[in-house]
């Protein structure tokens, strides 16, 4: 296991410590990729007594897309085990509204805790380190909060104390990607929240880019060059990705890139897997 692999080892899903919470917790939707539609709070029909799943080995061939993107950043075991002590709702039916709507919190939470996280292995952003180690472990005592205290949170306020930290970061990563790097066509329509769906990239200039909540569904991202590219919060659902660098991209998660299409040759940053599913796209 690499260092990477221990500071984000806490913010990946662990579903033999949780109680389903996401397969129970969420609404969803069948048009998003999830096998019906749901009403938060209510239980997948998939989900079985000892909180695996029945269909779990075949999500990709069924077209549950939503569920084999799905990765709550380590909140369920969080919530199941830390915030509610390893009671289980259907033990304790009594507890099950609170925990639900602590784990929609937690995920928020440790959300924010995986891009603090990854913002500390970002060489250009070492001037603000001790200010991003300092929201960091505000973030991580937040967690440990009892779940009353955790029901009650304004995760918008927290929001809004880190969002300004990860922009300097980005501001400081991107410009170092782009030292020296003339601009190549296509960057004007590079900008945050931009509307590239399905928009063909493989020519665009795409590095030091700001796409932070770019709607990305179904782009052509073939063999781009995607270094010193911020990724927050961009929906990168059927993106292709298949031989593009994303191996020093940065603010990205395991929901984006499960809900894209690569392959072998897609290059990763080293805390995020590659999907096991992506051979059979
Ligand atoms: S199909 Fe399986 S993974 Fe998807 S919500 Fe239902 S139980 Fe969870």
């Amino acid at each position: 296991m690499s260092i990477d692999d221990n500071k984000f080892s806490d913010l990946r899903a662990d579903c033999e410590k949780c109680f389903g919470l996401c397969c129970v917790a969420l609404y969803f939707s069948a048009s998003e990729g999830f096998p019906n539609d749901k009403e938060a709070g209510q239980p997948c029909l998939n989900l079985l007594p000892d909180y695996r799943c029945c269909v779990h080995d075949s999500l990709t061939e069924r077209g549950l897309k939503g569920c084999r993107a799905f990765d709550c950043f380590g909140a369920g075991q969080k919530v199941a085990r830390v915030s509610f002590g390893g009671n289980d709702w259907r033990e304790v039916p009594q507890s099950a509204p609170q925990m639900f709507a602590v784990f929609l919190i937690m995920m928020q939470l440790h959300e924010m805790l995986w891009y603090l996280t990854e913002a500390l292995t970002l060489q250009s952003a070492r001037p603000i380190y001790d200010e991003i180690r300092s929201r960091l472990d505000e973030m991580e005592q937040l967690t440990q909060l009892s779940h009353d205290w955790l029901e009650k949170l304004d995760v918008a306020t927290e929001r809004e104390k880190i969002n300004p930290l990860l922009q300097q970061g980005s501001e400081l990563v991107r410009a170092d990607a782009r030292l020296g790097k003339k601009t190549r066509s296509g960057r004007s329509r590079i900008r945050p929240y931009a509307d590239l769906v399905a928009a063909d990239l493989r020519k665009t200039d795409l590095i030091g880019a700001n796409l932070r909540g770019a709607c990305l569904i179904a782009a052509d991202l073939r063999g781009a060059d995607l270094s010193g590219t911020d990724f927050i919060g961009a929906d990168l659902r059927d993106a292709d990705l298949r031989g593009a660098d994303l191996g020093r991209s940065f603010f990205l998660t395991q929901n984006q890139i499960n809900s894209a299409k690569g392959d072998l040759s897609t290059k990763l940053p080293p805390f995020i897997e590659r999907p096991p599913h992506w051979s059979f796209d």
